[in-house]
């Protein structure tokens, strides 16, 4: 058996373990600072299926990805990984993210001889695997059919996403809220207000302007609505960067383009808030954007061909560990 093939020691295991371990909470570090949030946010658009930890991992190791997978699965979807550029250190051209990894048969068979005792049961563990972006491959010649990867966006002043308006109206309706429409002046667009739970939206809006807005005023009432133990205490300021991340992230992902679009961070809060309120934070904000986007992607009969959707299948092969 070569060398290169061994079992890894104990030791060599516990140092992977570390530098995963680091690694992860290096990502979540970038969250303190405007730019690292941004990003984070920015790349969220297209890894929404994903856990946190993993959205925050491929956001800083490789914030231009728009998909994953692993070497293999490229090759299936006809691609090859480019090789390391020369000025790439060695270990920096994968992407490390938190995979799976469940009990082996041997264990499972080991686990049942031994009387199957619950308590004894083999766990599925997560480690970090490598894996590849799409600006790390390059499409396999003949016969090879590489499948299409240009994900369309949409313009933010267009109204192609008129059809979700009534999907996300439903779940205003769902959270015993009223949209009405009405028109306003000036640089407002919508608001909540919570004593009649009424979301107005303004009249003068494109629709995809309208989903913009009412992602806003969702993500207001969904932290009323929806409060869970582990979410954060918001005030005014903290909220509201909260609802304008899940905006800035939900129109991404339903195809509306953002750049130029930026969120009003809050870099002093941020530089001195603990690193677990942070991600937090964060979850808050994954949490509602995904329920946003599950109710305005929920019905199939609705044609709008969200590109994110389509590589659905690859991204959810690589989920991480569990939400906390
Ligand atoms: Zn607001």
């Amino acid at each position: 058996m070569p060398a290169t093939a061994r079992r890894p020691s104990e030791r060599q295991r516990a140092e992977r373990r570390h530098a995963d371990r680091e690694r992860a909470r290096h990502a979540v570090e970038q969250l303190r600072s405007t730019e690292g949030w941004q990003a984070w946010l920015s790349s969220r658009r297209h890894f929404r299926t994903y856990s946190l930890q993993n959205q925050l991992l491929v956001a800083m190791q490789r914030p231009t990805a728009t998909r994953v997978a692993g070497f293999r699965r490229w090759l299936e979807l006809g691609y090859q990984v480019r090789r390391r550029p020369e000025a790439v250190p060695d270990g920096a051209w994968a992407i490390r993210i938190w995979a799976p990894c469940p009990p082996s048969r041997q264990q499972l068979e080991q686990w049942r001889n031994d009387g199957a005792d619950p308590a004894n049961a083999p766990h599925t563990f997560y480690k970090q695997v490598c894996v590849f972006a799409d600006d790390q491959v390059d499409p396999m010649p003949p016969p090879a059919t590489p499948v299409p990867m240009e994900p369309p966006i949409r313009d933010v002043d267009g109204d192609q996403l008129a059809p979700l308006i009534p999907r996300l109206t439903a779940l205003a309706g769902e959270l015993e809220c009223t949209v009405i429409e009405e028109p306003m002046t000036g640089h407002q667009h919508g608001y909540l207000d919570p004593g009649s739970w009424r979301i107005g939206i303004d009249t003068r809006l494109s629709a995809n302007g309208k989903v913009k807005t009412l992602c806003h005023e969702l993500a207001h009432v969904l932290i009323r609505r929806e409060r869970q133990p582990e979410d954060p205490e918001l005030d005014c300021a903290s909220e509201e960067l909260v609802v304008e991340s899940v905006a800035y992230t939900c129109t991404g992902a339903l195809g509306i383009r953002t750049d130029g679009y930026t969120i009003p961070y809050l870099a002093s809060w941020a530089e001195r808030a603990e690193l677990e309120v942070l991600e937090r934070t964060a979850g808050l904000v994954d949490r509602l954007a995904q329920r946003i986007e599950d109710a305005a992607l929920s019905d199939p009969t609705l044609k709008v061909s969200t590109s994110r959707r389509d590589s659905g299948e690859l991204l959810r092969a690589r989920r991480g560990p569990p939400r906390r």
